[in-house]
């Protein structure tokens, strides 16, 4: 088995770094860049949304795993001074040859130029934002007129990305069990003259959302971490990524729901009083 790591360049970061390097060679794994099994990322959430889109072409045979430095991590779930612990089990899996793995469903979009069609992947969101001015745009569900929004934004998510931006916009947290993409609003306009649904929506695999918005916006697109910005889209189809997973290393059991609590609840245990 042969594994790389990314890092955040921060000093604990690139230490640990060092420490997995030592641990795991004990374990006879390779370290190899090109063409890893396993990618190890040390950081926050934002290294591996980076080591993600590091290795997005070789989805089908690369599992990630994250340890997190500083502060606590969704996807970094690892805490730094489990490392031995890591390694031993990663160790372990590679001479037992039995990598176990979760796969979570992505959000693919294909944005349409007058030059052609360009697909993308992201594994929390992409947002369409409005760069100087209000963004309109037309949204279609299945190939019907659903609104003209107006307002900052939309963010369209994964159910792995359920907890990040879209948390933020009172969208649901949604089980990466379900092959669904969330549609939430960011600040839509409501008054007498403007409408838009006003809540969340969840779409199920095979439906698809177009948006058209108003010829030559500057626009804002961003796709998990990466920011563009551009004048030329025609349009935008949003759909669950067909046949495309990220696959996240389980070396132990860690629910989503344990994570969810971890991380924006804490760990105090409940009391007497549970009322
Ligand atoms: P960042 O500003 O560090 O990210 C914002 C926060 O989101 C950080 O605490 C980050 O954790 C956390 N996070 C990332 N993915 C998450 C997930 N799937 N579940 C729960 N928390 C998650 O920027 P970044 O590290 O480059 O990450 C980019 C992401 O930031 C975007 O994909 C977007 O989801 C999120 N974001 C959120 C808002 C908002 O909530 N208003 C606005 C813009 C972007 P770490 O500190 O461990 O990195
Ligand atoms: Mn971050």
């Amino acid at each position: 088995m042969k594994y790389n790591v990314i890092h955040r360049g921060d000093d604990i970061s690139i230490q640990l770094m060092h420490s997995f390097h030592r641990l795991i060679g004990q374990y006879g794994l390779v370290h190899e860049e090109e063409h890893p099994d396993v990618v190890l990322s040390i950081g926050g959430d934002g290294t591996l949304l980076h080591a993600f889109h590091q290795y997005k072409e070789q989805l089908e045979t690369i599992a990630f795993v994250g340890i997190h430095t500083g502060r606590l991590g969704f996807f970094a779930d690892w805490k730094p001074d489990e490392v031995e612990l890591l390694a031993e089990l990663m160790g372990e899996a590679a001479q037992q040859n039995d990598l176990r793995v979760v796969k979570y469903p992505l959000v693919e979009i294909q944005i349409t130029t007058a030059q052609g069609i360009e697909t993308q992947l992201a594994l929390n969101e992409f947002t369409l934002k409005g760069v100087d001015a209000t963004l309109v745009a037309q949204l279609h569900i299945n190939d019907e007129l659903l609104e003209t929004f107006r307002g900052d934004g939309i963010c369209i998510s994964t159910p792995a990305g359920s907890t990040a931006y879209n948390k933020s916009l009172g969208g649901a947290i949604v089980h990466p069990s379900l092959d669904a993409i969330q549609i939430a609003e960011i600040a839509s306009i409501n008054n007498r003259v403007f409408r838009t649904l006003g809540s969340p929506i969840i779409l199920p695999k095979h439906h698809h959302c177009d948006m058209y918005p108003r010829a030559n916006q500057n626009i804002l697109l961003s796709l998990d971490h990466v920011y563009t910005q551009r004048n030329d889209i025609l349009s935008i189809r949003s759909m669950v990524a067909a046949g495309k997973k990220v696959k996240f290393a389980r070396f132990r059991p860690f629910p989503f729901w344990s994570r969810v609590r971890e991380a924006f609840i804490g760990y105090e245990p409940l009391g007497e009083n549970k009322s």
